[in-house]
């Protein structure tokens, strides 16, 4: 018999992480770096998590990789709770990991070599990650000859080779010049709309943030909580111009005053 109207719930989010701590004991005590953290996300849903320096950020991303256990609480991904290293998740650093004796494509490879693949298929599929992130002239080309940008879309590309379903990145552009970081923001999107997959982005730019999701989590300093979510209602293709759009401006205008009110900005002379 069909359930009745009232009866039927939604369905449950591909990503649910409920009631979440983790502390960390070291010589100095105990420290909480996360509090009670509660989010829901959507498959194909494109997240960032922004905060100041020692919110917890890097933890979340740890834990919801399953690399670190929690303190308290649970994550479960489409209904299975994640006790240990997720293999699914791709995970791109701030640092590219690169190993300086493969070239661009070997290092890339590596990923399939790893998980026992079909390496025609894993080739195949590298040469046209390497296309979509103009770097196809670069494939033999060894780490210490590509640019920090460059290595970064390699490092990207290897983590993107067998179609994780979540893709985790840690201030991936960090270390990036401005104008680099801009190429590779619009490259990660470019490479976003090939799959559904779920991308979950660790950032403390506010302008970055805006630009790439479909929701901001504001991070409140030390001991890390959810301050606030903001829906980004920008529309997608997303492009540079739309930086100095009045829709994007008020949300950089809302962050900011989220930030000083938290007191990570100070503006007193
Ligand atoms: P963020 O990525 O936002 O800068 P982190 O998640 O790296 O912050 O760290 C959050 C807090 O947890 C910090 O105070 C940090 O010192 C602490 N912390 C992180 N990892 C450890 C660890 N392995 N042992 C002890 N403290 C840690
Ligand atoms: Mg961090």
């Amino acid at each position: 018999m069909p359930a009745p109207q009232t009866m039927q719930s939604a369905a449950p989010p591909h990503i649910a992480i409920s009631r979440v701590s983790k502390s960390f004991a070291s010589r100095n005590g105990t420290v909480n770096a996360l509090t009670d953290i509660n989010l829901s996300i959507e498959k194909g849903e494109f997240i960032s998590i922004l905060g100041p320096s020692g919110c917890g950020k890097s933890t979340l991303l740890m834990l919801l990789s399953g690399l670190l256990p929690v303190t308290k609480g649970r994550i479960d991904v489409d209904k299975k709770h994640i006790g240990g290293p997720n293999a699914d998740a791709g995970i791109v650093f701030q640092q590219d990991v690169l190993l300086e004796w493969r070239t661009a494509l070997q290092n890339i490879l590596i990923q399939a070599e790893i998980r026992g693949s079909d390496m025609t298929e894993a080739r195949e599929r590298a040469h046209t990650l390497l296309k979509m992130v103009s770097l196809e002239d670069f494939e033999g080309s060894f780490p210490k000859e590509l640019s920090g940008g460059m290595r970064q879309r390699v490092s990207i590309c290897r983590a993107l080779l067998h179609k994780p379903p979540l893709l985790l990145m840690d201030e991936p552009f960090g270390a990036l010049d401005a104008m680099t970081r801009d190429q590779l923001q619009i490259d990660l999107l470019r490479l976003c709309t090939e799959s559904d997959m779920t991308v979950f982005f660790i950032t403390h730019s506010i302008t970055e943030a805006i630009f790439l999701s479909d929701r901001v989590v504001v991070m409140s300093p030390r001991p890390g909580r959810i301050e606030r979510i903001i829906d980004i209602d920008l529309p997608r293709p997303r492009r540079l111009a739309m930086r100095e759009d009045p829709k994007f401006l008020q949300y950089t205008r809302e962050l900011t005053a989220i930030f000083k009110g938290l007191g990570v900005f100070r503006e007193e002379y």
